[in-house]
């Protein structure tokens, strides 16, 4: 059999052969395809990696220059946060200053107002001053004419050579001002011997600058002090003349004793003292004076009435030269309180006035030099 099967067989085999090589050569070229193609694939997903990498990178840089600038920002954000708390920090306080400023508005306001009132009632004190000035000046007016009718009257009745002299010892005092006002107000001058009381420069002053005579009454006025030693009345005597030189400009060339020249009270002190003190008031230029008229008002420790002095004054004035003693002291009231009624007293009387410095003044002196 065999044989005889041999040859188709052969055939057979031969078919079967070619279709296996046939499709060998098919799946070789499949697999080649399949395996270019995953090259091919694969070359160009390299391509696309790198060309990503390249992204990657590029976005990297992108992202730290944000960064950068995002730094940047943050720096700029706090400086400026900075600003804005110093700002505030201003603002607060502008508006305390401006707070301050308004209290500071507001009280000036108020004292504007204050001061407004003030004018307003110094205003209406002006007002009623001005019309006490007028109602001064007519009654000074009426005085005047009232001087004028009694001068006229006493030159009629007596002749013109009586002279009154008033003087006024003890000063300065709280009188002082009101006895200078009384003067000013009848024209009259008179003769001060004041003693030094300090800080009292322009009563002084106001008695050299209105036509009074001043003299000298010893610094203190103190007898143990003026009536122990000749140096020591010496030194009273200059002491007063350098302080009222100091406080007026004038140094006075008239002096008067305390007690007068014939006091008995220096001789508790030292009974030879009073001729050598009036030879030591030559020697320094000096002239004292006593008085003729007591006007009586250092007469009792309680002080005399107003009306006693005035009475005392006009009763004892009796001489043509009438060289009248009354004080300037803090007790002494009631002389400052008579000196109108006396000045008019007097002129009726005729006398007209003087200072102990005027020509003629008479040398009133109860105890005389030794020759
Ligand atoms: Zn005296």
């Amino acid at each position: 059999m065999e044989n005889s099967n041999s040859r188709p067989q052969k055939g057979k085999t031969k078919k079967k052969l070619r279709l296996f090589r046939a499709l060998t050569v098919v799946f070789a070229l499949l697999f080649v395809g399949a395996l270019v193609y995953a090259i091919v694939s694969a070359n160009s997903n390299a391509k696309e990696i790198e060309s990503l990498k390249r992204q990657i990178d590029g976005l990297r840089d992108t992202l730290t220059e944000k960064t950068n600038e995002n730094i940047a920002f943050q720096s700029t954000v706090s400086s400026l946060s900075k600003q804005n708390e110093e700002l505030n920090n201003k603002y607060e306080k502008l508006n305390e200053d401006t707070q301050s400023f308004q209290t500071t508005v507001t009280s000036l306001e108020s004292q504007i107002e204050q001061l407004e009132e003030e004018r307003n009632s110094l205003s209406s004190e002006l007002e009623s001053t001005k019309k006490t000035v007028e109602t001064l000046r007519n009654t000074n007016k009426s005085l005047t004419d009232r001087i004028n009718a009694l001068t006229n009257q006493s030159s009629s009745s007596t002749e013109q050579t009586k002279i009154a002299y008033l003087t006024f010892d003890d000063g300065v005092s709280k009188y002082t001002d009101e006895i200078l006002d009384i003067l000013k107000r009848y024209n009259v001058k008179a003769t001060f011997f004041p003693n030094w009381k300090g800080n009292s420069n322009e009563k002084y002053k106001r008695m050299i600058e209105e036509g009074h005579a001043v003299g000298n009454h010893t610094y203190t006025h103190e007898y143990d002090s003026v009536y122990t030693s000749l140096d020591g009345f010496i030194s009273e005597v200059t002491k007063l003349n350098d302080k009222i030189y100091q406080a007026t400009g004038y140094t006075p060339v008239i002096f008067r004793f305390p007690g007068g020249s014939n006091n008995t009270v220096h001789r508790n002190y030292n009974k030879d003292i009073m001729q050598q003190a009036i030879s030591a008031l030559s020697d320094l230029g000096m002239q004292y004076y006593d008085w003729n008229v007591n006007s009586g008002d250092a007469d009792s420790s309680k002080g005399a009435s107003k009306d006693t002095i005035l009475s005392n004054v006009l009763a004892r004035s009796t001489m043509d030269k009438a060289v009248i003693l009354m004080h300037d002291t803090n007790t002494k009231g009631t002389t400052v309180a008579a000196l109108p009624e006396i000045i008019e007293g007097l002129i009726a009387k005729g006398y007209t006035f003087g200072t102990l410095l005027d020509p003629g003044a008479p040398l009133v002196q109860s105890l005389k030099p030794e020759s």
